[in-house]
């Protein structure tokens, strides 16, 4: 059943419930918000805000890393009624000037130090009518006068199932980023399916360390948590030993992270200098995370399995989850599909027919959570989604006998090789298996016989001065059918990722 309320009263619901319990830490400074002042802040936000001029449907264009003013600033834009674009922090004048141009925005929040991008991007695109900091800076408001402004809040209209709440970019792994509308009902229903899989109540600790900026981490380590009382430390960006510290300064229970982390906790020898044993469970999303190396990872730190959770963007962003506490569900899954939600397995050869168990195709999803549309692209938006509701996802899968997902790729990176397809994923998994690699990617390129053949890009881990092309190619040759087999090795000092952890081929690809 959808949720018909707006994201913030979704949200916030119940943060007079929570009152003295801490909402969120600074994990550098240790500054506590309790819920009250959540509560409270952002109230008083959205009342400045509406004094400032914000309308309702304005883009509000947040451009921030991870702080324990984010959430304020979120939910105190939406109160006001508009829709928030989230702006990636360290993203060029030119990336947050095409944002701002293509979401029409008129407001900017943003933090000092990334002022001046934001202001060179304000004047390149034009329309914004005012520029806020979340600390100081001189001539510009500051959300910290700002929010403590008692006037009782604007009476703002909102229709959940029209209006727009998070005007989220997708990660432009396969393309350029796209403006993805999600209303405040697609985002409070994606909510209420995913948190009874995956409560997380009061006294529970979560490390926000993915940004907060991609539908990840906004769902996961702000959206969720906030809703259920639970206290969420935050990071403004990843560095693995600040991440381990304050895993274990903050007594963490819960992580959210992605498969690069995943591999950190499994492979890195500094995880051994800290202690984790806070940690109760881990989920990993937005990559596909190979089972071996989930295991390995949960073996080294004494924890059950690493659970998966899967979804993109355009669903709001879940539609499959590994419950907590599932018993024994089957290594490398990414979950089973939540209530409310229908899936299909399509044929890749023919897109009309439905595959059953065991067979492999293009996952397609119908729900309450699917976006409503591409800001600005409705063709796009008529491929991506059919006339019944059913969206595509691009991504490559299959289910087992008791409905447990499994995602091989993205449909797109498949290598086609002589009629054979060959998923990068599955490559990279073997890869890092072996004990002298640290990372790895893999890629499709064109040989003289014109066929697609994988090409790896390696990095060498620590004592590896001595892994050679032929070392690598023959690892994978042992291991995997001739078709699949490494035709080509390059030694790099590291895989590019966007900021959700996902290999940016595209990158790779435009190598000399
Ligand atoms: P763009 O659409 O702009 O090319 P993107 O698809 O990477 O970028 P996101 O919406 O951030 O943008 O990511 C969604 C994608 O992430 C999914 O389509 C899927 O390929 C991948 N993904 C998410 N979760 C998982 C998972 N558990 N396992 C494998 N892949 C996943
Ligand atoms: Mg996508």
């Amino acid at each position: 059943p959808a949720v018909e309320r707006p994201i913030h009263e979704a949200v916030l619901g119940r943060a007079a419930e929570f009152g003295e319990l801490p909402a969120l830490i600074d994990g550098v400074d240790g500054t506590t918000l309790t819920y009250t002042q959540l509560d409270r802040f952002h109230r008083g936000l959205a009342a400045a805000f509406a004094e400032a001029g914000v309308r309702k449907g304005d883009v509000l264009a947040l451009h921030s890393p991870n702080t324990i003013a984010y959430p304020i600033a979120f939910y105190g834009a939406t109160r006001a009624g508009a829709s928030v674009t989230t702006v990636h922090p360290l993203a060029t004048a030119d990336e947050i000037a095409r944002q701002l141009r293509d979401s029409d925005a008129r407001w900017i929040v943003t933090v000092s130090p990334f002022l001046e991008a934001a202001r060179t991007a304000a004047e390149s695109a034009g329309g914004i009518r005012e520029i806020f900091v979340c600390d100081r800076a001189p001539g510009h408001r500051s959300l910290l006068d700002m929010l403590a402004t008692t006037a009782p809040g604007p009476e703002v209209g909102i229709d959940p199932a029209q209006d727009i709440a998070a005007l989220p970019y997708s990660s432009g792994t396969t393309g350029t980023p796209k403006g993805v509308m999600l209303t405040h009902r697609s985002i409070a229903t994606n909510l209420a399916q995913l948190e009874p899989l995956v409560p997380a109540g009061p006294g529970e600790r979560i490390l926000a360390v993915l940004p907060f900026f991609h539908i990840y981490g906004l769902t996961a380590l702000m959206n969720a948590p906030l809703r259920q009382g639970a206290t969420v430390v935050v990071l403004p960006r990843f560095d693995l030993e600040t991440f381990l510290a304050a895993v274990e300064k903050h007594r963490i229970t819960r992580l959210y992270v992605a498969p690069p982390i995943v591999l950190a906790l499994a492979k890195h020898p500094a995880v051994d200098g800290y202690d984790l044993s806070s940690l109760q469970h881990i989920t990993s999303a937005a990559a596909p995370l190979d089972a071996e190396l989930a295991a390995a990872c949960s073996r080294r730190l004494g924890l059950p399995p690493v659970g998966q959770a899967y979804g993109m963007t355009e669903l709001s962003p879940g539609s499959h989850v590994v419950p907590l506490g599932a018993q024994n569900p089957p290594p490398g899954t990414v979950g089973r599909l939540i209530a409310g939600t229908e899936m299909r397995i399509l044929s890749l050869d023919d897109p009309g027919k439905d595959l059953g168990v065991g067979e492999t195709g293009e996952i397609a999803i119908r729900g309450p959570q699917v976006m409503k549309g591409y800001l600005g692209r409705p063709e796009a938006t008529d491929v991506l989604i059919d006339q019944d509701g059913w969206l595509r996802t691009g991504d490559v899968g299959r289910i087992d006998a008791d409905g447990w997902l499994f995602v091989v790729d993205r449909v797109k990176e498949l290598i086609k090789y002589k009629g054979f397809q060959v998923a990068p994923a599955e490559l990279e998994a073997l890869l890092l298996t072996h004990p002298q690699i640290a990372d790895a990617a893999v890629i499709g390129v064109y040989d003289d016989d014109h066929s697609e053949v994988p090409h790896a890009f390696v990095v060498r881990g620590p004592d590896a001065d001595d892994l050679d092309e032929g070392e690598v190619m023959r690892y994978v040759a042992e291991r995997v059918s001739p078709y699949k087999r490494i035709r080509n090795v390059t030694f790099t000092d590291g895989v590019p990722r966007a900021a959700s952890g996902k290999i940016l081929r595209r990158q790779l690809r435009a190598r000399p």
